[in-house]
């Protein structure tokens, strides 16, 4: 050490901030199933600095050409990890061999602007303006983070004001600066701005693109929770946390709910295999999601069994899409041998009483496809509340029987 024992500790403060969010980087990497790699890169680019700062603060005066290219090889290495493995995460890095090129071929003129022709200005523009444009470049070539979630598109604009802040910043403090052979390490203006600011800089992206990261996976964790894998609509307990949010509101709709149960589908998988059947369940899924308006519920709530929800309806209009729903299915082309029985369901339809609990009003539903089964199937039985005059609880309202 020279005795410039302040900054030296400012020098390695920044790095060594950073270097501790590898750690965090590390174990979102652990905790994401270890699917996102480039948290690993980013991690790596987070340890980088620190051993150049070191380099620079522990460096003896005959040594410091060496500490000097040392650490900015160090430095471009870190910003070319860190803007490509950010911009991994949006499928758009420039490459392995590319940066490997580019690398080398900086590291050689930034030798060179110490050892032939030593020149201060030259290394420091050479290294800031790399970097900047790897950011920049990286930044413009992950565009399509503008189009995801306010996390990424944030990301984008930290990593491009970055890249261009570099080169004004480099502008700035260091022309001022005699050219010469020092390292820029003895500028102590030039170095404690292009350090500081870079820490600050590198924690704020690195914060914002880990929220991205943990953004995406919660949002992951959310739909696996909540919907089926095989048809992408809702699983049971997405569908009866929907509808215990619609009940809950205040002064709740008229609500009608159709519990859907596919005719004997254990022939279909007996007699063409669970994959077949599989794609049925997917066909009947999306039919059933193209026949929903807008804020209507649908969910798979068991193997073959889909309920739906429509909420503002009479049993009038759930008439109407049960029917909708018959004619879709008999039209369908589920890929089925020639000969095969057609795909049908039976249905129980039931309205919701005034305040009526969900579990109470489901058994009503069940009770209505039950009897739909045992008339014969293919076909929805509708069960009213009971109203005027109506006492029984289990009113059947009519039957509404499919095609085919
Ligand atoms: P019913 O008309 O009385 O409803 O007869 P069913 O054969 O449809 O009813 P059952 O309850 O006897 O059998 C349901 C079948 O649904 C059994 C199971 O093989 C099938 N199943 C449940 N989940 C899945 C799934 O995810 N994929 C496939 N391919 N089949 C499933
Ligand atoms: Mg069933
Ligand atoms: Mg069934």
């Amino acid at each position: 050490m020279n005795g410039q024992t302040e900054p030296f500790l400012l020098s390695v403060l920044g790095p060594a901030t950073i270097a501790i969010f590898a750690v965090a980087y590390i174990w979102t990497w652990a905790l994401t199933s270890r699917r996102h790699r480039y948290l690993l890169v980013i991690a790596a680019a987070m340890l980088l600095p620190l051993p150049g700062a070191l380099f620079q603060v522990l460096a003896e005066p005959e040594n410091k050409g060496f500490t000097t290219v040392a650490s900015g090889v160090l430095f471009m290495g870190a910003s070319i990890l860190a803007a490509e493995g950010m911009a991994r995460r949006y499928r758009s890095q420039i490459g392995v061999p590319v940066d490997l090129v580019l690398l080398t071929v900086a590291s050689a003129l930034l030798a060179y602007f110490w050892f032939v022709d030593p020149n201060f200005h030259a290394r420091a523009f050479l290294v800031n303006f790399f970097c900047g444009g790897y950011f920049i470049a990286a930044a413009l070539r992950s565009e399509r983070a503008t189009r995801g979630r306010t996390t990424d598109r944030t990301v984008f604009w930290v990593m491009l004001a970055y890249g261009i802040f570099l080169f004004p910043r480099t502008v700035l403090f260091a022309l001022p600066v005699e050219a010469g052979t020092q390292a820029a390490f003895d500028h102590p203006l030039f170095w404690q701005v292009a350090t500081l600011s870079t820490a600050v800089f590198a924690t704020a992206l690195g914060l914002f693109f880990l929220v991205a990261v943990l953004t995406e996976h919660m949002d992951d964790l959310r739909r696996d929770r909540d919907f089926d894998r095989l048809t992408g609509v809702l699983n049971r307990r997405g569908f009866e946390e929907h509808a215990a949010a619609l009940m809950a509101k205040a002064g709740a709709p008229p609500m009608v709910l159709i519990l859907c149960d596919l005719d004997h589908f254990k022939r279909v998988n007996d007699t063409y295999g669970h994959r077949v059947g599989d794609d049925v369940l997917r066909i009947i899924g999306s039919l059933l999601q193209s026949i929903c308006r807008k804020g209507d519920v649908l969910g798979r709530i068991g193997g073959e069994e889909f309920a739906l929800l429509l909420p503002n309806q009479g049993l009038a209009q759930a008439e109407g899409f049960v029917r909708r729903m018959q004619e879709a299915m008999a039209a369908a082309d589920f890929a089925l041998p020639e000969g095969a029985p057609p795909i049908q369901a039976s249905m129980g339809v039931a309205m919701r009483r005034d305040n009526e609990a969900y579990p109470i009003w489901f058994d009503r539903a069940d009770a209505a496809l039950y009897q739909a089964k045992a008339e014969g199937r293919n076909r929805a039985v509708f069960v009213q509340p009971a109203g005027a005059g109506q006492t029984e609880s289990g009113f059947f309202a009519g039957v509404c029987a499919g095609q085919g």
